[in-house]
């Protein structure tokens, strides 16, 4: 093992549904505006135009979900519910019907967007960092494993605002489907065991305030709940 100068950053753990061990994250990938609904609401073409990436930082992480404080430099902090992919392994140009076999399992998470900072970023063509990079942005529930993608195909997404619905669809919805996402992000980077995949958000994205529980499900996958403290 290699002596590092300082201490190096812990490894962030997700709870694993039966196991009492943890899975290790190593990068978090999200995709844009994979269902048409949300598509449409934010203002574009829900035509099949290519998948798009970013990333957020395993900071971001809150395993298992619980309390937030509500986030620095916004006023308009927004929910997006996703269907979380992660990876027991990696590989790059992987095929499409290679693809299932990286998968570990499943989860369901909340894309946490400051929306003001990343409009802004929008309008002036900067990156989106600002708005989807922040502690504890991405919420994620325990990992369901060894699911296949043949019994989550019609599953219902779904969130709730103190009780409310706010978003409902269903993952048949999304326009690149997970084999096709995996495929083409590992032709852009290089995926690894440890690497969580958010999928895109369905119709019904919306502001989030302080003192809100935000209740996050996929059916047969899990859920999570999701507290925002001052
Ligand atoms: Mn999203």
């Amino acid at each position: 093992m290699a002596e590092f100068v300082i201490p190096p950053v812990d490894v962030v753990g997700l709870p694993v549904s039966g196991s009492s061990g943890q899975f290790p994250v190593a990068q978090i990938y999200c995709v844009g505006r994979n269902y048409a609904d949300h598509a449409i609401e934010m203002g574009h073409n829900p035509d099949r135009e290519a998948p798009f990436f970013f990333l957020k930082p395993g900071y971001a992480l809150l395993s298992g979900g619980g309390a937030l404080s509500y986030p620095s430099m916004t006023q308009d902090l927004h929910h997006e519910v996703e269907l979380v992919v992660a990876l027991a392994r990696g590989g790059e140009n992987i095929t499409v019907h290679e693809a299932q076999d990286l998968i570990y399992g499943f989860a369901v998470g909340i894309d946490l967007t400051r929306r003001d900072l990343q409009a802004q970023a929008k309008k002036l063509g900067r990156p989106w960092d600002a708005g989807k990079t922040f502690l504890h942005a991405a919420p994620c529930s325990e990992l369901r494993p060894g699911s296949s993608l043949q019994s989550i195909h019609q599953a219902k997404i779904k969130l709730s605002v103190n009780g409310e619905i706010r978003q409902s669809g269903n993952l048949d919805q999304m326009i690149w489907k997970v084999p096709e996402i995996i495929a083409r992000l590992s032709e852009c980077f290089p995926l690894r065991g440890g690497d969580l995949i958010f999928t895109g958000t369905p119709a019904g994205v919306g502001p989030v305030q302080t003192g809100d529980e935000l209740h996050a499900e996929i059916e047969g996958i899990g859920s999570l709940r999701v507290s925002v403290k001052q």
